[in-house]
């Protein structure tokens, strides 16, 4: 069977109503394309949430910084329309930077305060660039369930606080990461083989933090330790180590459950993020 796709606001609202008719509810999984394992795991999930499932593939200029990956940013349209079409979704809506913030926009959400720190204050402005995108997509397609992975842990919390704070009505859904031997990310493609064999040091040694943590070692030490774990591994700079609390993203100085311990650490110039619940 062919998967509609959608790439004009008309065009979505053709399928919208067809993915409704007879009063269908509906989940959406969010992404930027090419996609992977991980990406497939959250449309499984969402067949399990509603009746039917729309994939949105747009890479959302707003959240890049200027010195980030937009332009270079991997646009497999072909394969990704291959892996919808196997996972048995619904509906696929691609739309245009034109389409989706067409002359005279000027309205931007600004993400609340699970915003702050980590990937906030090193990529400005990017948190309010997922909020503008998750609220223009939320308005048109109008999910009843959306569903986000917890691989990018801060934003599934700024996406929460988003829906709350804003009554949008949403059940926002976050699975866990999948992971073969590194977390199934798109910018894994920019990883040379080298670095691949390098990369799975960062998930080990958060798991090992998580665990001294939660046996007593003091959070700045266990991060500390972490850091300098991560180093010795072959990263050339570890961002940031933090443990947070798991739903206010509120940093914490004494371990309180249930917490989060989340990584940002640089490899050939490639950041790679990972988390562990502590
Ligand atoms: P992206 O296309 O990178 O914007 O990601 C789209 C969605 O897929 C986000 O909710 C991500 O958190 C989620 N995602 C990315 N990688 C993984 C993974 N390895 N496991 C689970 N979810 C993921």
């Amino acid at each position: 069977m062919q998967l509609p796709i959608a790439r004009t606001d008309e065009e979505l609202r053709t399928l919208l109503s067809h993915l409704r008719a007879g009063g269908h509810t509906l989940a959406l999984v969010p992404t930027m394309g090419a996609l992977h394992a991980g990406h497939r795991a959250l449309m499984q999930e969402a067949k399990r949430h509603a009746d039917r499932v729309l994939v949105y593939i747009y890479v959302n200029p707003l959240q890049f910084g200027p010195n980030e990956d937009l332009s270079r940013y991997p646009r497999p349209f072909k394969a990704d329309l291959q892996a919808c079409m196997e996972e048995g979704v619904d509906g696929l809506y691609a739309p245009s930077d034109a389409d989706v913030y067409p002359q005279g926009f000027s309205t931007t959400v600004h993400a609340g305060s699970a915003s702050e720190g980590m990937e906030g204050a090193l990529r400005p402005g990017h948190f309010d660039g997922v909020a503008t995108v998750l609220a223009k997509m939320f308005g048109r397609i109008r999910p009843d369930v959306a569903v986000f992975g917890e691989k990018d842990y801060q934003q599934l919390c700024v996406v929460r606080q988003l829906v709350a704070d804003l009554d949008m009505g949403i059940t926002i859904i976050g699975l866990p990461t999948i992971r073969d031997t590194l977390a199934f990310s798109s910018r894994n493609a920019y990883l040379s083989e080298n670095a691949k064999q390098t990369a799975p040091a960062l998930y080990r040694t958060l798991t090992q933090a998580a665990q001294t943590i939660q046996t007593g070692t003091p959070p700045a030490q266990a991060c500390k330790e972490a850091k300098e774990a991560i180093l010795k591994a072959g990263f050339e700079a570890v961002d940031y180590i933090e443990l947070r609390d798991a739903t206010t993203l509120a940093p914490l100085q004494t371990y309180h459950p249930p917490a989060r311990l989340l990584a940002a650490a640089r490899l050939e110039g490639v950041r790679l993020l990972d988390n562990v619940p502590v």
